[in-house]
């Protein structure tokens, strides 16, 4: 089902959805993260790309008044993800879209791990990557979504 209600995201955030398989920050990040992927995936709505505290940074321990403690980290991911995604003058994508180059101009191109240099989370998903280049990116993928699919609580 399509949705006209709009979300917003950092740009980066489409990549580390794409992995998420239950790690988080805190047990309230991880539960705000699984519902914001199942309403990406139930609805498809459209997202708005900002440069600055989105729908999943709200339950992060690590904002701070409505900033990213880490923010000049996390503005350069956005920045790297943006190009290598030919995504920098979208203003608004429906996720399915959004997901779907990011996946195929980052994830499967072999751009995230000089994308995601700094994250503490790289090697979770660099090792994802590795597996999907062995040819069992279906598999991976699957995880994912079976993860997230469920109905959150
Ligand atoms: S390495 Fe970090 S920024 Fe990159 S996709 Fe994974 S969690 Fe997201
Ligand atoms: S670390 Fe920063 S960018 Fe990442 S979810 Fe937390 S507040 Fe948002």
């Amino acid at each position: 089902m399509k949705s006209d209600i709009s979300v917003k995201l950092r740009p980066h955030h489409s990549m580390c959805i794409q992995f998420f398989v239950g790690n988080g920050y805190s047990n309230e990040f991880v539960e705000r993260m699984r519902k914001v992927i199942y309403f990406l995936e139930q609805n498809d709505p459209f997202v708005i790309l900002v440069e600055s505290s989105d729908v999943i940074c709200t339950e992060c321990p690590h904002e701070r008044n409505e900033i990213c403690e880490n923010e000049d980290k996390v503005a350069a991911i956005d920045c790297r993800c943006k190009i290598a995604a030919g995504i920098g003058d979208a203003k608004a994508i429906r996720w399915s879209e959004l997901k779907k180059t990011v996946n195929e101009r980052i994830i499967r191109c072999g751009k995230l791990s000089e994308i995601c240099n700094d994250c503490c989370w790289k090697k979770i998903c660099t090792d994802a990557v590795t597996i999907l280049s062995s040819g069992n990116i279906e598999d991976v993928l699957q995880k994912s979504s079976d993860f997230y699919g469920e109905e959150p609580h």
